[in-house]
């Protein structure tokens, strides 16, 4: 018997008919012996319906309330919890549903990207081991406890939901059922070629997603990797049935760098198109520049990413160039109009039709040049290369946005990760 944590995404739960197809997957758990309970996403689209409509409802203010945001998008989890604990009672397993605040999972306040702080997980292995009743949670939502207001993790976040309720019961595993059967080289809707991989470790894993490959919400790979919870990613859409009769289903398990024996230099290859570029021409090269054009930026709460700055020829300006997620191009123009004269600068460029290439590979760290190789692959294709950036198991480029798909696809054939047989 192993305790297990299954997480449904959207497109897992989108109709009626895929729900009950969810519930099949939990009745096979619960029939092979095993303690489960469940974490959900909205259906496939509502949490986007929910986020226009605040939006929408917006009329002479810039910003709304983050508070009210959260009480409007963690609806949609409620709707398919509900629905399958009823689906599940339908089939005479005992279920109940739990919102974040019910359980509670309490988070931090940052609302729409809150953190976890603690799962109340004694209820659940209570209830599990001594009712043998499952538990249907909403995922991306939890509870401030001392406002007492509910508050949702950032978008994607039924996955962390997922890995913190498995840390917090120890499960044996947290299964990821999605809508591709694990993780790929690269994704598989740009390249076909890409393969699946059977293990990844954490690390990878957490550079994978964090540039942008969003199989996985950044953070609950983080938290699988602090408490070390073992996460098998698969798809939502094979036959319950199937595995009972065939063993081992297809699927990619994150874990531990020593589980994995067969070590490439490089594991895959990200893309991110949620990327803008701001170039500052002809700042003073003096001390306390940086400061001057990054503090403001950091207090605004933008996250600046790759920073290239020149060395100057003539002793008196450079340029310095960074980027920042698209959603805030506009802002950070603001933010560094604001402090021109702090800076003393001579021009502010900018584009938004970028896009941020990364190839990631435990390997690099032990082998030289890997970088250097790919610049003459992207350059045989006319990709022109913006801005780089390197750390010690990934590095990334900055291109055209109408590169992208090229881009990858080459990275992808030149450092051999393109599937042989089609
Ligand atoms: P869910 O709704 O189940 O949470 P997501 O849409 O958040 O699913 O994540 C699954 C999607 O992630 C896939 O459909 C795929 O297009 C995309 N994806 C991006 N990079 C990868 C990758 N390297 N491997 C697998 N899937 C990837
Ligand atoms: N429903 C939320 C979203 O679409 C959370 C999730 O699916 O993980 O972002
Ligand atoms: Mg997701």
């Amino acid at each position: 018997m192993a305790r297990l944590v299954m997480k449904f995404g959207g497109t897992s739960v989108a109709d009626i008919d895929r729900i009950r197809n969810v519930a099949r997957h939990v009745k096979r758990e619960i029939n092979a012996g095993h303690e489960v309970a469940v974490v959900v996403s909205a259906m496939a689209g509502t949490t986007d319906q929910l986020v226009a409509w605040c939006e929408a409802a917006l009329k002479s203010r810039r910003i709304f309330d983050a508070r009210e945001y959260d009480a409007v998008v963690a609806t949609g989890e409620q709707v398919t919890a509900g629905l399958l604990a009823i689906m599940l009672q339908d089939m005479d397993i005992d279920a109940r549903s739990w919102l974040g605040w019910q359980l509670p999972i309490l988070t931090s306040n940052a609302h729409a990207s809150a953190r976890i702080l603690d799962v109340n997980g004694a209820e659940l292995t209570h209830r599990m081991s001594e009712r043998k009743e499952v538990a249907v949670i909403a995922g991306f939502q939890g509870l401030h406890r001392e406002t007492g207001r509910i508050t949702t993790l950032g978008r994607g976040g039924s996955d962390t939901s997922a890995v913190a309720v498995a840390a917090a019961i120890r499960a044996d595993r947290c299964d990821i059922y999605t809508d591709v059967d694990g993780v790929y080289t690269s994704d598989p809707r740009v390249v076909p070629r890409a393969r699946r991989l059977d293990k990844i470790a954490f690390e990878e894993m957490l550079e994978f997603a964090s540039l942008g490959a969003k199989v996985m919400q950044v953070r609950s790979v983080e938290l699988g990797m602090v408490h070390n919870v073992r996460i098998f990613v698969r798809s939502s859409f094979d036959r319950p049935e199937d595995f009972d009769r065939n063993g081992t289903p297809p699927g990619t398990l994150i874990c531990s760098e020593e589980e994995i024996l067969e070590q490439h230099v490089v594991t895959g290859i990200a893309f991110s198109r949620d990327e803008a570029q701001i170039s500052i021409r002809q700042v003073q090269d003096k001390p306390g520049v940086a400061a001057a054009i990054f503090i403001p930026l950091a207090e605004a709460n933008i996250n600046v990413d790759m920073i290239v700055q020149n060395v100057s020829a003539d002793g008196k300006t450079t340029d310095v160039t960074f980027t920042v997620p698209a959603a805030d191009y506009q802002r950070s123009l603001e933010v560094i109009a604001k402090a021109r004269s702090a800076i003393g600068y001579a021009r502010l460029d900018g584009a938004v039709d970028v896009a941020k290439v990364s190839v990631i590979g435990i390997g690099m760290r032990s082998h030289a040049g890997v970088a250097a190789q790919a610049f003459r692959a992207l350059a045989e294709r006319a990709v022109n290369i913006r801005a780089i950036t390197t750390s010690e198991i990934k590095f990334s480029l900055l291109i055209d946005a109408a590169f992208t798909e090229l881009a990858v696809r080459t990275l992808h054939s030149f450092y051999g990760l393109d599937q042989t047989t089609q």
